[in-house]
């Protein structure tokens, strides 16, 4: 049973607030590809926010994760940075949600769904989340450009790689189907 009433140590909330300016640092020239362009930081917020509101993490390692998600595939951050600053516990979960940027786009889509099964807990609890947070953008602000037909297809892609991230838990889990349905929906009124 999770504890949603957990206190938390000075030390933590420190810790926390730290991941969360080291993600706004390294962020902050970049922005979502959606029409409005929102800055980049709110993904990474709006993630966190999902564990915590959603999935009731109350784990600090993977709440500073979340925050720190997409730093070491999108920014010039480095492991050891991230190891020096919030230790290896929170680098490890970091690094196993990160592409490997040496493969192609194509290669990448495959790999996170042949990889999703053999995840640590707390990296499927962060793919979850990441995964509702871009199906609602995919929805509700795509990407600049992208047809219909390439918004259903990452619809269609993130369910393989969910998938393999079931019996994780099921607050995230009913909340993507919901989101997903919600997408589909939204997205096939615009095709009429
Ligand atoms: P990308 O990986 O380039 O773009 C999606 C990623 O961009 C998301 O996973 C998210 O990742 C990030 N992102 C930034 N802003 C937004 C936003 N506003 N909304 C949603 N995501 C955002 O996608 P791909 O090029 O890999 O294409 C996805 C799918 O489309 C693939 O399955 C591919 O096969 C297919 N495709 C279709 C084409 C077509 O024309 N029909 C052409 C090319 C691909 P993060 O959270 O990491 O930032
Ligand atoms: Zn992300």
């Amino acid at each position: 049973m999770m504890n949603l009433k957990k206190i938390f140590s000075s030390e933590e909330i420190g810790l926390l607030l730290e991941a969360l300016q080291f993600a706004a640092i390294k962020h902050r020239h970049q922005r979502r590809k959606n029409s409005e362009a929102v800055p980049y930081i709110n993904h990474p917020i709006e993630v966190a926010i999902t564990l915590w509101q959603v999935g009731g993490i109350r784990e600090i390692t993977t709440l500073m994760a979340a925050l720190l998600h997409d730093t070491l595939e999108d920014t010039d951050a480095s492991a050891q940075e991230i190891l020096a600053q919030f230790g290896d516990k929170v680098l490890h979960l970091v690094q196993e949600v990160t592409d490997d940027k040496n493969l192609s786009k194509q290669q990448r889509k495959l790999k996170q769904i042949e990889t999703a099964p053999n995840k640590s807990i707390a990296a499927k609890q962060i793919k979850l989340a990441d995964k509702i947070c871009n199906i609602y953008d995919v929805a509700h602000s795509p990407p600049r450009n992208w047809s219909l037909e390439r918004r259903q297809e990452y619809l269609d892609w993130t369910m393989k790689v969910i998938a393999g991230l079931r019996g994780t838990n099921s607050a995230l889990e009913t909340h993507y189907d919901t989101i997903l349905s919600k997408a589909r929906a939204t997205i096939a009124q615009l095709n009429n």
